[in-house]
């Protein structure tokens, strides 16, 4: 079996002090594929300590410098998009037309930062002050194992774009992924210590990341429960903390919605990513009197989904990441039905024709309310609720009741309308009939989604400390 052996500290490939092993499974068969060795704190140490060296020097490095490291990142990071691709499918179960995009993600980020950063003007004058902005230290990078690669490489852009130097801790669920971004990372020929690569677990080299003195920003991207824990670690010495956490996005289906086609964009909202998205449209708000209409559009609109083997292109919802995810998962389907909601395609078990694996059958409750389990808590899988409202007002309501506030969706005819609902929600993104991503405009949540922003100038800005200078 694969042996992942080695970790990156100081510009160098080396054997961690930690000696744990962790299995790695092919979510799609259950099959363990491959062990990791895991960091541990002192390896956590040994990384930081490394990056603070590096930093004095790095934060002095030009622009322009640092625009064609980003540049070599993403050329050496983009040569290596069909096997970080083979990988995602492999190590994560994401369905082939996606593991491509993430692929090709975790290149075009580091694009996208070099490009800020050649627009990005380090200084202004206000009044009599100069204010410079300058970068924060060492940053720590935690990532999520729903889009590692992505995660490692954005975080790690905005970090060094900004002038920092970077400790990252990837999730240790999707060391594949972080092995070939380590050594297409490498190729780049930054200079040693300006990023190191620690894979080992949240609560030993994560714990370390959040609380040790030498850590002026951490960045994570991970679960509310874990983003409160590292808050409350970081306030000993007052760390600059970024939280991108978890949702539970409304999708409103207006009045005037041409139903043909927002049902199946509902679909591709709730079920993106195998519905392991933090972005997820898991809450569908649809006028009461259209309900008929909806649910008979939803059934056969989920009949074309086709959940299986992530390497068939027909197929748009793969495995759960991990046998717990799948239990996570299950579970909520029990409540859901246990709490009374309508189920109303899918349900228990393994989809149709599926013996093995972490497969679950693309679920849609219908006639839930807004307070039961299913509508208030993050599942994370395929698993979808309808929920009715009388009027606009009530929509506006529902959406809002609830304590994330990551991404919002609208589909409707009527733009005008649209946009003025959309300065009404609380969310960090509204989406008004698109799915499209936008790098250059700020992401992060509202409430308990995180806090802070990710990408583009906004991005840039969270690695960055102002400081005036009056004369
Ligand atoms: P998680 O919170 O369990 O783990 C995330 C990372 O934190 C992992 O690397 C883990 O090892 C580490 N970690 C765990 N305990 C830690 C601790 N005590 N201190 C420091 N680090 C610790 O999340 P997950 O299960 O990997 O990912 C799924 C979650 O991520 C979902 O809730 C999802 O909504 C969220 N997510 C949010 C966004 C966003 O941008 N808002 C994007 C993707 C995923």
């Amino acid at each position: 079996m694969l042996q992942i052996n080695q970790i990156y500290i100081n510009g160098q490939f080396v054997t961690p002090h930690g000696e744990e092993r962790f299995d790695l499974f092919n979510p799609a068969t259950a099959e363990p594929i491959a062990q990791v060795r895991l960091a541990d704190e002192h390896d956590a140490i040994s990384a930081i300590s490394a990056a603070k060296q590096a930093f004095p020097e790095f934060s002095r490095t030009p622009k322009a410098t640092r625009v064609i490291y980003l540049k070599r990142m993403h050329a050496a990071v983009a040569s290596v998009e069909a096997e970080l691709t083979a990988a995602i499918i492999l190590e994560y179960g994401a369905p082939l037309s996606r593991a491509q995009w993430m692929a090709k993600h975790a290149a075009s980020v580091l694009l996208d930062a070099a490009n800020v950063l050649d627009d990005y003007a380090f200084t202004r004058r206000i009044g009599i002050a100069e204010v410079t902005l300058q970068p924060l230290g060492v940053a720590g990078l935690i990532t999520p194992w729903n889009s590692n690669a992505g995660f490692i490489c954005g975080k790690l852009a905005a970090a060094l774009a900004a002038g920092c130097t970077a400790v990252i801790k990837p999730s240790e669920m999707s060391a594949l992924q972080t092995s070939i971004v380590t050594r297409a990372l490498h190729e780049a020929g930054l200079p040693p210590g300006v990023f190191n690569i620690v894979t080992g677990r949240g609560e030993t080299v994560g714990a370390v990341l959040s609380t040790h003195p030498d850590i002026a920003k951490v960045s994570f991207t991970g679960s509310t429960a874990v983003g409160k824990q590292i808050l409350r670690a970081g306030a000993e010495t007052l760390k600059r903390i970024t939280l991108e956490l978890g949702g539970k996005s409304p999708v409103l289906i207006l009045e005037d919605a041409d139903l043909a086609s927002a049902v199946p964009m509902a679909i591709q909202a709730g079920f993106m990513n195998s519905g392991q998205a933090c972005i997820a449209g898991t809450r569908i708000l649809v006028p009461a009197h259209r309900l008929a209409e909806v649910e008979a559009l939803m059934v056969e609109a989920v009949a074309k989904v086709q959940a299986g083997d992530p390497n068939d292109p027909a197929t748009s919802v793969g495995p759960m990441v991990s046998l717990k995810q799948w239990q996570r998962v299950q579970r909520y389907i029990h409540i859901g039905m246990e709490e009374g909601a309508r189920l109303l395609v899918g349900g228990p078990g393994l989809p149709e024709g599926v013996t093995t694996g972490w497969f679950v059958k693309p679920t849609v409750f219908s006639r839930v309310s807004n307070q039961m389990t299913i509508a208030r808590e993050e599942i994370f899988g395929p698993v979808l609720s309808i929920i009715t409202y009388s009027d606009e007002e009530e929509a506006l309501a529902i959406a809002n009741d609830t304590a994330y506030g990551l991404q919002a969706y609208i589909l409707s005819s009527d733009l005008p309308k649209a946009h003025a609902l959309a300065t009404r929600i609380e969310a960090g993104r509204v989406l008004i009939n698109t799915l499209a991503h936008e790098p250059r405009a700020p992401f992060g949540g509202f409430k308990q989604s995180g806090i802070g922003r990710e990408c583009g100038t906004f991005g840039l800005e969270a690695f960055l400390e102002p400081k005036s200078v009056l004369s």
